[in-house]
């Protein structure tokens, strides 16, 4: 029910759980976060609070720059730590909130492919068109858009990829999503106060964008796939 995303320079991990704190209320039944160690993406997921989570991560920390992490309130699939989000195919690893209304259908398609599946979610269907359009060779951003195209429901989603290093992806649609500006670094919010702890300069995504951040800035584009630029504001310290 909550995301959020950084693209940084110092750890991000306690950063993620920070802002997870932030959107706790919420409300939700379990939490995860993947980041990239070493050029590989590393989860790690628990069912409950917050806190179980933090136990998970102090048995097993990640060190790391980039990263994304969410909290999930359950509509398909039980709560349990393998239907917890980030879900992962390939290269691909991701946060949602909201519903994939047509993932049945989605996931009849991809298992026909030979897709296999870890989850119960409608979200894990996302992972897997997105890493079959980067192995059909198309640009990230290109690739998502052609996924996000096919998809009904309401969203907002964080994407990390494989061998793309400090990349974050975003799209929003019947759900928030915010770009948080930073000094060298950036961020990914499902709103101001989940990025609070680390900018008060915001840009507040449309209906139907979609985003690409890095360390250095964000490259938005609106529904119909064109560039756009959404004003940068100042929210106040306190939202
Ligand atoms: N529909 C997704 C799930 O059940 C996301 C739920 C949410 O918004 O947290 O896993």
């Amino acid at each position: 029910c909550g995301i959020i995303g950084v693209s940084g320079v110092g750890p991000a991990v306690p950063r993620l759980i920070d802002s997870l704190k932030r959107l706790e209320y919420r409300g939700y039944d379990s939490a995860g976060v993947a980041a990239l160690v070493d050029g590989r993406i590393e989860r790690r997921r628990a069912k409950g609070k917050i806190r179980e989570l933090e136990a998970v991560l102090a048995a097993e920390p990640l060190n790391a720059t980039v990263g994304i992490g969410h909290t999930r309130w359950a509509t398909h699939g039980a709560p349990t730590t393998t239907n917890a989000h980030p879900h992962k195919a390939g290269r691909v690893t991701l946060v949602h909130n909201g519903i994939i209304e047509n993932f049945a259908e989605l996931k009849a398609e991809l298992a026909a492919e030979g897709h296999q599946f870890e989850s119960q979610t409608d979200t894990e269907v996302v992972a897997h068109m997105i890493d079959r359009e980067l192995s059909r060779g198309n640009d990230p951003l290109v690739g998502f858009k052609t996924v996000l195209d096919r998809l009904t429901g309401a969203y907002a989603l964080a994407v990390l990829i494989e061998g793309e290093e400090g990349l974050i992806m975003g799209a929003r649609r019947g759900s928030p999503l915010v770009v948080g500006w930073g000094e060298g670094e950036m961020y990914l919010g499902s709103d101001a106060l989940a990025v609070g702890p680390f900018t008060q300069k915001i840009s507040y995504l449309e209906e139907g964008d979609y985003v690409g951040i890095n360390r250095s800035g964000a490259r938005m584009f609106d529904v119909g796939g064109n560039p756009v630029d959404r004003p940068i504001v100042q929210v106040s310290a306190s939202s």
